[in-house]
């Protein structure tokens, strides 16, 4: 039998590829295209993107019932999404679709609304190497990734990074200014799955990075849905008789 393929829809704020020519020389058609056409190069999965401006953020209640699995790259307009579409994704992820947040996206509404902290962390932008260890070798979403790998420029984030503790933490990151960064984090939420993974800083090329674009997949493939399933906790008459009241 044919299994159903993962529907990916690759969601960018798509600013930066606009209005920064360094960033555009990267990504001439955004960090989307370029995560998309990766996805679309995997087995069993079917990318399309979305962008801000688009009518609804590209997220039609239409385009959010077909995706599996959503993935999030914003920075600097997050307050522009709209709450009824935060609203929207929020609703759509408790119910089982896979949610995975990029690098900046850590400051989504989404995101933020999903783990209730404010999700701040450290930061500095120096080019500086950054390692990533596999903490756990066994998980899904480490698939095929060594004990660790390395980005020779990213943007640092650092601790504290003011989430709720994940469900599990798959990568651990050293940067080579002294920090630690907790950059691969596991959550559920409702139904749904939800990964969040750090590297992704627009003026580095990392979404070219062979190990990045795995974790993204192998991501991808963790959080399709195993569920979908509406939240309803109905008033519910009894299975067995009881008693009547005294
Ligand atoms: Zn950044």
């Amino acid at each position: 039998m044919l299994k159903k393929k993962i529907r990916v829809t690759v969601w960018n704020e798509f600013r930066h590829e606009k209005s920064d020519a360094a960033v555009k020389k990267i990504y001439p058609d955004g960090i989307h295209a370029v995560i998309a056409a990766h996805l679309n190069k995997q087995e069993g999965i079917i990318a399309g993107t979305a962008v801000l401006d688009q009518p609804e953020h590209g997220l039609t209640r239409e385009t959010l019932t077909g995706t599996d699995v959503l993935t999030w790259w914003g920075h600097i307009a997050h307050s522009e999404v709209s709450d009824e579409i935060v609203n929207r994704v929020q609703e759509r992820v408790l119910e089982g679709m896979g949610l995975i947040i990029l690098h900046s996206g850590h400051h989504s509404k989404i995101f933020k609304r999903l783990m209730g902290t404010t999700c701040n962390l450290r930061w500095r932008e120096a080019n500086e190497k950054e390692r990533l260890w596999n903490v756990e070798p066994g998980h899904p979403v480490t698939d095929g990734l060594g004990d660790y790998f390395e980005l020779p420029h990213e943007e640092m984030y650092g601790e504290r990074f003011d989430i709720p503790n994940p469900d599990k933490l798959v990568f651990i990151s050293w940067f080579e200014g002294g920090e630690v960064f907790r950059s691969g984090c596991c959550y559920e939420r409702g139904h749904g799955r939800i990964f969040y993974f750090q590297p992704g800083h627009e003026t580095y090329p990392i979404y070219y990075d062979t190990n990045v674009m795995q974790v993204i997949t192998n991501a991808v493939r963790w959080a399709a849905p195993r569920i979908i399933k509406k939240i309803e906790t109905p008033n519910s008459p009894p299975i067995e008789n009881l008693p009547s009241p005294a």
